[in-house]
């Protein structure tokens, strides 16, 4: 239960115009995919595209974990087939690998990042070649709380060894590409507490046209025209066929029309996070405590990872430290959460795979000194401060 004085981890901003926009589409009566979603693509599209000379193809889905499936299905990965990812992650990006009947390889983060290290990927590669007993397919690169990925070495290795690559773009909006696009799909949430939100719903971007177009397909049952056409189309509007066994992965206006106002806002979100963060990271540098480094606060900050030194790192009982932090800030009503808690731990992935802990050292320390702290555009100077004063006290409280 949240008191009035509390300040959560996460607070959606929303406004008129997002209660507006519900309310044009409520009033429509075309609450399904339509209008709205397709000028959401178009909006993003262009919002990403910046000088990327191709052409970028935007396909609106219910989630990003649709998104991630269908990216992996258009890209025929399937049974025998292996897909690299972090272990620092989302349980997401790793389901879907599961989804097409795929393994997931999980590869440590580098030395100074929270994001999948590129030469430990080539190893893990060349590893799984040497077994030979399945193919190594994919590498999802994920861009964790908006750190971008070392892009340019990730698709060096994977295209060094015939690897398709897509990115777990979750966190890592807003964002407008430098060039081309490094991977075949880039997937974006709109998830409750992500950056922009539409409450539940996500984006895929890819300049292939091949892939749009199975992408296209697969979201919608595997029919051949959207409903959308079917209404709009001079052809008879019954008429249907389907290609394949597809998803229902299709994101309703209802839901579009919210993310078409905070695509709007997304500048403005970032600049309010940016504050914040600065305003942590300037006071939250001392002793125990460690800010993410600067190349981090460069990126979209959809989160506040704060670590605490020496803490315990990777031993089975590490984390003591840090769960006691979270129990302080938690009775000083500050709501925190970790990000993550390692896939490559829990036990479907740990009995099924067969994994240790400690293969993946530097994830198990970052893991288990990680706090992330309330960052959320809207947050007053005096809860800033409060959550300042709440970490900084509570963290010279520390035993052990
Ligand atoms: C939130 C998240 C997802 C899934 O997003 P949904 O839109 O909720 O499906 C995938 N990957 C990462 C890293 C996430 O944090």
């Amino acid at each position: 239960m949240t008191r009035e004085h509390d300040i959560p981890f996460h607070r959606p901003f929303m406004g008129k115009e997002e209660e507006d926009a519900v309310l044009r589409v409520l009033r429509s009566r075309w609450l399904t995919t339509g209008a709205e979603a397709a000028a959401f693509e178009t909006e993003f599209a262009d919002f990403v595209k910046g000088s990327c000379p191709a052409r970028l193809y935007a396909l609106a889905v219910n989630s990003a974990t649709s998104g991630l499936h269908l990216a992996l299905e258009a890209l025929g990965v399937g049974p025998g087939d292996l897909v690299f990812l972090p272990s620092l992650t989302f349980t997401s990006t790793a389901e879907v690998i599961r989804h097409v009947g795929a393994d997931p390889v999980f590869v440590d983060i580098g030395a100074e990042t929270f994001t999948i290290d590129p030469e430990l990927l080539e190893d893990a590669i060349r590893a799984a070649l040497r077994r030979g007993n399945a193919v190594p397919r994919a590498v999802i690169a994920v861009h964790y709380g908006g750190e971008f990925c070392d892009m340019p070495a990730i698709s060096a290795v994977a295209r060094r060894y015939g690897l398709s690559v897509v990115e777990d773009a979750a966190h890592l909006f807003p964002y407008t590409l430098g060039a081309e696009l490094q991977s075949d799909a880039l997937v974006f949430s709109f998830y409750a507490t992500k950056t922009i939100t539409s409450g539940e719903g996500g984006m895929l971007l890819s300049a292939r046209e091949d892939l749009a177009r199975r992408v296209s397909l697969m979201r919608n049952h595997g029919i051949d025209r959207s409903v959308w056409n079917r209404y709009t189309d001079t052809g008879a509007s019954w008429y249907y066929q389907v290609a394949a066994p597809g998803f229902k992965y299709n994101l309703p206006d209802l839901l579009a029309a919210v993310g078409r106002v905070q695509l709007k806002r997304a500048g403005e979100f970032l600049r309010m996070r940016r504050a914040i963060a600065a305003s942590y990271t300037s006071a939250l540098a001392v002793d125990t405590l460690v800010p993410p480094p600067a190349s981090y606060l460069k990126g979209a900050l959809h989160l506040y990872p704060l670590s605490l030194r020496d803490s315990g790192a990777a031993g089975p009982r590490g984390g003591s430290r840090r769960n006691e932090l979270i129990e302080k800030l938690k009775k000083s009503g500050i709501g925190t959460s970790v990000h993550f808690i390692p896939l490559h731990i829990m036990p479907y992935y740990r009995d099924s795979y067969d994994l240790e802990a400690g293969s993946l050292p530097r994830t198990m320390a970052r893991f288990n000194a990680l706090v992330s702290l309330p960052l959320w555009p809207g947050m007053s100077d005096a809860q800033i401060a409060r959550v300042i004063e709440a970490v900084s006290s509570a963290a010279a409280e520390l035993t052990g």
